[in-house]
């Protein structure tokens, strides 16, 4: 099964990518996380986008559409396309990759959350160096040892891009170039929505409901 996590910065689509991972064995493949890993390991496509990505603007097709058909042919227990595509472009072109395949989208999933939240979401979100779990001052601390629950580290990160500027720059490149996927999926029956408002696992439950039917 291949789906895609649809949704604004701060929406909760790694979470819950992360969870499908561990719950169904799907392939988690974000593109956010490949240009981080880029970015860290100094390679010169990382060196290229991080000014691009710090100040939250998209990096080109080119490049994302690259380091996802450098991933597609690896992978059991179908793939979580988090963070991708994230223009039409790339909707595109990931249809044309999957074709290739012989394999097909069983769902997007648009996960619909307000702005006040994303912003709130942001500012509070911090990710554990070791395994990259995601934690929230306010709906996910830390725990009080200050080990991270699934690996045991203690360092923890905030990303260079959640801050206001970057942020505020973000939301609009979701709107003006995101959005649009919403009515593309949506025009070939693929689409789902869900509330991602809510507590994390009940955002699992209805992204569960709607793989059950997929
Ligand atoms: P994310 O972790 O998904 O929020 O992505 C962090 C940043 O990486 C984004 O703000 C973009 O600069 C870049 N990025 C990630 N995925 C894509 C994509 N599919 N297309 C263009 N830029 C991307």
């Amino acid at each position: 099964m291949n789906i895609i996590l649809l949704g604004p910065p701060g929406a909760g689509k790694g979470t819950q990518a992360r969870r499908l991972v561990e719950e169904r064995g799907m392939t988690q493949l974000s593109t956010g996380d490949m240009l981080r890993e880029a970015r860290s390991s100094g390679t010169e496509m990382g060196k290229r986008v991080a000014a691009v990505m710090d100040r939250g603007e998209l990096v080109t097709d080119e490049i994302v559409i690259g380091l996802i058909a450098e991933k597609l042919d690896s992978g059991g227990g179908g793939f979580i396309f988090d963070g991708f595509p994230r223009t039409l472009a790339q909707a595109d072109a990931l249809g044309a990759l999957l074709d290739n395949m012989g394999q097909r989208l069983d769902a997007v999933i648009e996960m619909r959350v307000d702005d006040e939240a994303l912003v709130a979401r942001i500012a509070a979100r911090s990710t554990c160096a070791g395994c990259g779990e995601v934690y929230n001052d306010i709906s996910r601390p830390i725990p009080a040892d200050g080990r991270c629950v699934k690996c045991g580290a203690t360092e923890f990160t905030r990303r260079a891009d959640d801050n206001a500027d970057s942020l505020r720059q973000r939301l609009m490149e979701y709107y003006k170039k995101t959005s649009p996927l919403i009515g593309y999926y949506h025009a070939k029956g693929q689409l789902s929505v869900v509330d991602g408002l809510g507590e994390i696992d009940a955002v699992s439950a209805e992204i569960k409901a709607v793989l059950d039917k997929a």
